[in-house]
């Protein structure tokens, strides 16, 4: 009877201590809604319906700073769950927005912000150009918000690329142009460029070398001991640097290493797409772009074409591993790592001049 009752009080005091930690604060993050696993099939000539697109809260990282993303199965884009995260840290001081969702889903955004503060937007960071993260500047500028970026990704706003058929660029929507402007400074990787104290957090916007694009910023949350590390990495689909904006898979590489340093073993990152992942997680990922960039190099010193390159399926080890594989995402891998390792144009205004492949 002596031996049982001992037991139970020891299986007690286990089953108190999450309650206590958790009493404590240390349960966040709190995943809220998972992002969708797939896989996912869209018909030809499908249209994305943004307005039943919801922009939720998916994930909390403290009482007052949420990450929103959108609706999965929709957005054949980014079906895992429609845009690119957003987060709003607030309270008293106000709203700072990081990211903003697409411009078609400004509202339902709003919307979801407005069901947990009424406190003014007052200010905003881009963490990179792509309109899943920026498209409502303009939108949320009206809303009060200062907007803030590297100057790289000023650059790339203000000289949209032509359009496809022959036609000029369309001018840029100057209300949504970022005016907090700041630079990477390779001499000093991972300095904060803007470090705000508000509603009882201290946030910085840390610049990044050009590694998703030109213009990259990391937002971290000293007291959350959250980082938003942006779309370097991804877990839904295989690696992406938008090389014409200045991005570069090598760039991903220092990039992994960086938050390798400033993050912690417990840091939550939270990626612009996919999962939320510890620093760890980067490694795998790491060690293939080490393995892609190696093979690819020694094909096309070889003189190998890309289309043989394409052919020989690098990936295929990496295939089963990683969520959302289709051939679409591969080959823009690949093709990427091969216009990389010979011949890389340099950036001028925050862009590249890529070659065209037929
Ligand atoms: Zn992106």
């Amino acid at each position: 009877m002596k031996r049982h009752a001992l037991l139970f009080l020891g299986l007690a005091a286990l089953a108190a201590v999450p309650a206590l930690v958790r009493s404590q604060g240390a349960a966040y993050p709190i995943t809220v809604i998972p992002t969708g696993k797939g896989p996912y099939t869209f018909p030809q000539g499908y249209q994305t319906p943004w307005d039943k697109i919801e922009i939720m809260v998916t994930e909390k990282m403290s009482p007052n700073l949420f990450v929103l993303h959108g609706s999965q199965g929709l957005d054949p884009a980014h079906p895992d769950a429609s845009g690119g995260r957003a987060m709003a840290l607030f309270g008293s001081d106000g709203v700072l927005m990081v990211d903003t969702e697409n411009r078609q889903t400004a509202e339902q955004t709003l919307k979801a912000i407005r069901s947990f503060t009424s406190a003014p937007i007052r200010i905003l960071v881009n963490t990179h150009i792509h309109p899943d993260h920026t498209g409502a500047n303009a939108f949320f500028a009206k809303q009060g918000a200062i907007i803030f970026s590297q100057e790289d990704l000023q650059s790339e706003m203000l000289r949209p690329p032509a359009r496809g058929n022959g036609q000029p660029a369309p001018a840029p929507d100057m209300a949504g142009i970022p005016v907090g402007i700041y630079k990477y400074n390779p001499a000093a990787p991972g300095q904060p460029a803007v470090t705000f104290t508000m509603n009882g957090e201290t946030v910085d916007f840390i610049p990044m070398m050009p590694s998703h694009t030109a213009g990259d910023t990391i937002v971290r949350f000293r007291k959350a001991n959250a980082i938003y590390i942006e779309d370097f990495y991804r877990n839904f689909g295989y690696p992406f640097a938008d090389q014409a904006n200045g991005g570069s898979i090598k760039g991903m590489l220092d990039a992994s290493d960086l938050i390798a340093k400033l993050a912690g073993p417990d840091t939550t990152l939270i990626p612009g797409h996919g999962t939320l992942i510890k620093k760890n997680d980067l490694l795998p990922y790491r060690a293939m772009l080490v393995d892609i960039l190696a093979k690819v190099k020694t094909l096309r010193d070889q003189g190998t074409s890309l289309k043989d390159v394409l052919a020989a399926n690098l990936t295929a080890p990496y295939d089963k591993a990683t969520q959302g594989d289709t051939q679409q995402s591969k080959d823009r891998f690949i093709t990427e790592v091969y216009d990389e390792v010979k011949d890389f144009p340099p950036i001028v205004d925050g862009k590249r001049t890529m070659p065209r492949h037929p």
